[in-house]
């Protein structure tokens, strides 16, 4: 399985400078399965940008997806109006989640979208929608095996593990510990996982000070469980819209101090678990790269070095972008500590306000990638 976070904010969209590395878009996380079939945990703020990806990627053709919901509060499906892929006709859809008194899952998405508070009603939107009641129990879904369990939140919330390929994902996301019976539950569902995505959102302090009741948990009950669980990598997430990169930061390496593999969740993570990406702590570095990435095709000429020492250059097609690095495929594989250098071949000025030509860069990341049957590097590099 291979897993992107589009949105790992609490709460509250919080678009703000400040908030830049680890991103402001509320909860959507995106997983793929080793067929290419598509997952998605929440529909937040940045389900939006999902969906844009998506359509560059499908263009016209049809997909089908299944997205689960943890619970229905706004952080958690407001992106669903803005997600461009449930207005084609050809498309699929397969929501789950839990009723919520006598309303089922479709009456309840609908709710959000009907009058005054959305121009069009959910009916606007062309593609098949299909809705499926979970509460306590397993399903398969496009070859995951999902099982489901109740967390501790206002009004009900669930937690979520997928299970494939030998892998284990756990999503677990607003949950307040202290209750007997969900304690157990985040535990069970946590159990021996290769990726712990956990609820984070206050510090010990704040949670003990002022927000007991508020349905939340803190990093230090993330180490808790991540240790009794003997997860492999623990994912903060649902961040306080209140807590600034530099505050995230600290918090993660309070974390580290205690369970050395984990990670803040930032907008455009990428964990692939098949390449063993869990297994160790992503670079900082690789955040500054893809902190909201901007997808972009331009014509580069690349000059680099391979292992053996040799000079290569290659022709090729940027993928995305950022403020600070960028994402192309390569048919070489490049030393990762030999000089790389990026010719922009077409001009840059409507992205950055100003003109450059060519760049040099450190490559961060290079993995493996199969695009058109066709076996090539992918290689993420910030600039200098
Ligand atoms: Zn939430
Ligand atoms: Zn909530």
């Amino acid at each position: 399985m291979k897993v992107r976070f589009w949105g790992v904010r609490g709460s509250t969209p919080t678009p703000s400078p400040d908030d830049f590395r680890y991103g402001g878009n509320t909860p959507c996380v995106e997983v793929r399965t080793p067929k290419g079939e598509i997952l998605i945990l929440d529909g937040g703020s940045g389900l939006r940008m999902l969906g844009k990806q998506l359509l560059l990627e499908f263009g016209p053709k049809s997909l089908e997806a299944c997205v689960f919901f943890s619970h229905y509060h706004w952080d958690h499906i407001q992106g669903i109006p803005f997600f461009e892929p449930l207005y084609n006709p050809e498309n699929h859809f397969y929501f789950h989640s839990f009723p919520a008194q006598t309303r089922g899952v479709q009456e309840i998405l609908e709710g959000q979208m009907s009058y005054p508070f959305f121009p069009v009603d959910m009916n606007t939107m062309r593609a098949h929608r299909h809705f499926d009641l979970v509460k306590e129990d397993s399903v398969v879904c496009r070859g995951v095996m999902v099982k489901v369990l109740p967390l501790n939140h206002p009004q009900g919330c669930l937690g979520y593990r997928l299970e494939c390929n030998g892998h284990v994902l756990v999503y677990a996301t607003d949950n307040e510990p202290g209750s007997l019976d969900h304690d157990r539950n985040v535990r069970k569902l946590a159990e021996k996982a290769d990726v712990f995505i956990y609820d984070a959102q206050y510090t010990p302090l704040e949670y003990a000070s002022q927000k007991k009741g508020w349905g939340h948990s803190t990093w230090r009950e993330a180490v808790n469980i991540a240790q009794e669980a003997q997860i492999k990598q623990l994912v903060l997430f649902h961040h306080d819209p209140d807590h600034k990169d530099a505050f995230i930061d600290s918090i993660l390496s309070e974390t580290r101090k205690f369970f050395p593999n984990s990670v803040a969740a930032w907008e455009g993570m990428e964990i692939d678990m098949a390449l063993d990406e869990h297994l160790k702590p992503q670079d900082q570095e690789e955040r500054r790269r893809n902190g909201t990435r901007q997808v972009a095709r331009v014509p580069l000429k690349i000059r680099g070095q391979l292992n053996n020492g040799a000079p290569f250059e290659e022709q090729t097609m940027l993928e995305n972008l950022t403020l600070h690095g960028a994402y192309f495929l390569l048919e070489n594989d490049p030393d990762p500590q030999g000089p790389l250098e990026i010719e922009f071949q077409a001009s840059l000025d409507a992205l950055f306000g100003q003109s450059f030509q060519v760049l040099k860069s450190q490559l961060v990341r290079s993995h493996a990638v199969k695009k058109s049957g066709q076996l090539k590097r992918g290689i993420a590099v910030v600039f200098h």
